[in-house]
């Protein structure tokens, strides 16, 4: 829609004594190590209020994070998503061709020659050594419109140097906790399967946020009137008992698919599904049964996806991001789950949108919200 690339234009000629915008990028919300302590925790909140306040007052904001072991494809999965948001946005903050992106009548995914490694990305692969550990943030929202036409905002998180051999076990559950924390749709990425490990890390780490957030809450109970916090605010809907919204496993690299339609993805989501009723059925053992209890007690929701490997080209050390060597059943997964993850409106099929913007006990919030919000528990993780 041409309209409103114009006003995005006008808008930004009358700010015309200010600098040039930077060269979008992700920003680091979260450092771990400084000069005096390799393990310090710091948390940079002017990254973070720069790129909050790009956000419209008012308007609510949906985070997309992503968590998991080091060189498992995060941060290329990422740099998919801003491809994806690219051409899917309903408005850019910065460029006036949404709409009109010359797309030839090809699908989003198919106009992308080469994922670039640094530039316009989250860095991925960075060479031999794990990049700077800490949480990341893309410097830029986008923007899509929900059920009733609201715009609402979308922000991706990266994170770096989970179970990395060299963070140690608190900081790679304050990482975990603070993104899980800030995120309305958190991305377990998972090698291969789901193993028992995956599951209790996630309970683990989880705990030690469901602890955050509820000593938080009660401070804050105690500092407001009784009553007068969120009532009537959450449209009349039950508020959740648990502090999380959404978690999703995404196996990579899985080998089992039944389907050998390639085509038929509706069959393979379907097996992703029957994978993790499996996974997370009821168990006997108590230990088994207490980590699927604790993760119950954490999300809304749990949900899994699986992508295929994406070929041995992708993998090499030289693959500078060539995406005609990627293999086709990973592009048409890769796809489907963009789709699923940016679906903010209610499908045709009646399915309800699956990224909704963060809430806290069923509120939704704004920008300046989840900005006082963050601070929050990343100041109680810094110390
Ligand atoms: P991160 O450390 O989890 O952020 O991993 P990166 O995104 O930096 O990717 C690390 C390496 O894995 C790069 O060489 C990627 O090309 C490669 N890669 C990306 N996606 C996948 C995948 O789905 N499976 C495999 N096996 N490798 C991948
Ligand atoms: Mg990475």
């Amino acid at each position: 829609d041409v309209d409103g690339g114009l006003d995005v234009a006008v808008k930004d000629d009358e700010e015309d004594d200010e600098p040039p915008a930077p060269v979008p990028s992700a920003r680091q919300i979260v450092s771990i190590g400084n000069s005096e302590n390799e393990y310090a925790f710091t948390f940079h909140e002017d990254e973070l209020n720069g790129i909050l306040s790009k956000v419209p007052a008012g308007w609510k904001v949906c985070v997309v994070s992503v968590v998991g072991a080091f060189r498992t494809g995060k941060s290329f999965l990422l740099s998919w998503f801003l491809r994806y948001l690219e051409a899917n946005c309903t408005m850019r903050a910065k460029d006036d061709t949404a709409g009109s992106d010359g797309s030839d009548g090809k699908p989003w995914h198919q106009r992308v020659q080469t994922l670039n490694q640094h530039e316009g990305s989250f860095d991925w692969r960075g060479g031999k050594e794990r990049n700077t550990t800490g949480i990341w943030m893309w410097s830029d929202p986008y923007y899509l419109k929900r059920d009733g036409g609201e715009d609402v905002a979308v922000l991706l998180v990266d994170t770096q140097g989970m179970f990395d051999h060299e963070t140690t076990v608190g900081l790679t559950a304050a990482i975990f906790g603070l993104s899980t924390l800030l995120s309305s749709y958190q991305i377990y990425n998972v090698d291969k399967r789901i193993q028992e490990d995956n599951l209790q890390q996630l309970a683990l780490f989880t705990e030690y946020g469901r602890m955050a957030f509820e000593n938080e809450e009660k401070a804050a109970a105690t500092k407001d009137a009784p009553g007068e916090r969120d009532e009537g605010e959450t449209g009349g809907a039950a508020v959740p008992q648990q502090p999380f919204q959404k978690i999703e496993f995404l196996v990579r690299d899985w080998q089992n698919f039944e389907t050998e339609d390639e085509q038929d993805l509706d069959s393979m989501e379907r097996e992703m599904a029957e994978y993790l009723e499996h996974v997370t059925a009821e168990r006997s053992a108590t230990d088994l049964k207490e980590t699927r209890e604790q993760i119950n007690l954490c999300f809304e929701e749990i949900s899994c996806f699986m992508m295929t490997h994406p070929g041995f080209a992708v993998i090499k050390n030289k693959y500078e991001g060539d995406v005609s060597k990627i293999e086709s059943l990973f592009m048409g997964l890769l796809d489907r789950y963009c789709q699923r993850v940016f679906s903010t409106e209610t499908s045709a099929g009646g399915a309800p949108p699956r990224l909704q913007p963060k809430t806290v006990r069923g509120r939704e919030l704004s920008a300046v919200e989840l900005g006082t919000y963050i601070k929050s528990y990343a100041l109680m993780f810094e110390e």
